[in-house]
């Protein structure tokens, strides 16, 4: 939909990692919602992918636990390719957040490689497919404002 997203979390470290596609609570913020024409089938009303309890937390149906891998990964929701990166509509605008959730993140917090992909995705949103796809999806946008403690502010998006 949205084209290939470079991605900044290598997959080896995804695939040893136990938090992504797996949600607290079934209602939880954190689920992603697939955007419009993104999944013919596996959303709820509201567009969130659907879950199933495991094991004490709520899957994405589309999680492999057996190896820790998404089964429609190609097609995945451009809500689940641009993680641990999220949009939030504030009202200062339209943010980008890294989500410090992720180990990863952590790890590089400070590192000149984040420094690096931050300015990736500013040109990313600058791209006028990107502009268009979010102009049609405006339901994927939240607003994530109370969840500051657990986001590192990185950029607004110029509209
Ligand atoms: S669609 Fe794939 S990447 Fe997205 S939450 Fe589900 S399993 Fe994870």
């Amino acid at each position: 939909m949205t084209g290939q997203l470079k991605q900044f979390v290598p997959s080896s470290a995804c695939l040893k990692c136990d938090g992504c596609c797996r949600f607290r609570l079934s209602d939880s913020p954190w689920r992603p919602k697939a955007g419009e024409q993104e999944l013919q089938e596996g959303t709820d009303s509201q567009g969130y992918v659907k879950t199933i309890p495991q094991a004490g937390h709520h899957q994405c149906i589309f999680f492999n636990k057996t190896d820790n891998t998404c089964e429609i990964y190609v097609q995945r929701p451009f809500e689940c390719a641009l993680y641990p990166f999220v949009l939030s509509q504030t009202a200062k605008g339209l943010e980008v957040y890294a989500h410090l959730a992720c180990p990863y993140i952590q790890d590089q917090e400070q590192s000149p490689q984040l420094q690096e992909y931050v300015t990736y995705l500013k040109e990313f949103f600058g791209l006028p497919r990107i502009r268009s796809f979010l102009e049609i999806n405006g339901s994927l946008l939240h607003d994530y404002t109370s969840f500051q403690q657990e986001l590192k502010f990185l950029f607004t998006i110029e509209v």
